[in-house]
């Protein structure tokens, strides 16, 4: 096959977009974000998870609280019962005397119910702390998720800016190729990974890398410029500079 230099030089500008978007539609599948904000997620599914639990014990250390605050009530009330009843002085001495020994039950009673009331209190405020912490963390991720969204918003934008941009180059190179070369080009791109045509860098295919032999190269030499070549390992267009 021949082409003309230009349409070989164009064709390698070709090849430069088109590996420029190649990139850009590889970054914007990869980009870290999209990882980010899975892992976010997940952390927050599990934290909704701990929330609930640490919810529901503080309920449950609530109405315990509740309950010992009831306990704690009813002896006082009774005690306050007892002591007017003393102080107003009515019933017999051996009933005044009865009166006398539940009040000190009643206050070793209250005294126990206190101490327990007091623990109970004490859970109570550690299981509020817990949920607290929870809660605080799920709102520094859904901040960070915030954050994140933004990001990778940003840089999709740059990725779809990039694409058009290099589209947009490559309509105005494909009319200065020859539609032979072209046809061929999209042939072995479509074959390897991407790469149609590469340069001719000294004795190497800069597309694979290998070293030309040198009789192939002293062959090249001998050809005219607007002959088309191939890497004789990649099979890829070989143009020379
Ligand atoms: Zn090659």
């Amino acid at each position: 096959m021949k082409a003309a230099v230009e349409s070989q030089a164009a064709l390698i500008e070709l090849q430069r977009i088109d590996s420029a978007i190649l990139a850009a539609q590889l970054k914007l599948k990869s980009l870290p974000e999209r990882e980010q904000i899975t892992a976010i997620h997940t952390r927050i599914a599990a934290g909704a998870i701990e929330i609930a639990t640490a919810e529901a014990e503080l309920a449950d250390v609530a109405i315990d609280l509740r309950r010992s605050e009831v306990d704690v009530e009813q002896v006082a009330n009774r005690m306050t019962k007892d002591e007017n009843r003393l102080s107003s002085g009515t019933g017999t001495p051996k009933e005044l005397e009865q009166l006398q020994h539940e009040l000190v039950t009643l206050a070793k009673r209250k005294a126990e119910l206190e101490d327990t009331e007091l623990e109970i209190m004490m859970r109570h405020d550690a299981a509020k702390e817990k949920v607290a912490i929870f809660k605080s963390d799920e709102e520094g991720l859904k901040k960070l998720e915030l954050e994140l969204n933004v990001r990778l918003e940003n840089a999709a934008a740059d990725c779809a800016r990039e694409i058009q941009l290099q589209q947009s180059a490559r309509t105005l190179v494909i009319p200065k190729i020859e539609e032979p070369l072209l046809a061929l080009y999209e042939k072995v791109r479509a074959a390897e990974y991407g790469v149609g045509a590469a340069l001719l860098i000294g004795n190497k295919c800069d597309g694979c890398h290998l070293v030309i032999n040198a009789i192939e190269l002293e062959r090249i030499k001998s050809l005219a410029t607007d002959e088309v070549l191939r890497c004789e390992d990649c099979r890829r267009i070989l143009v020379r500079i």
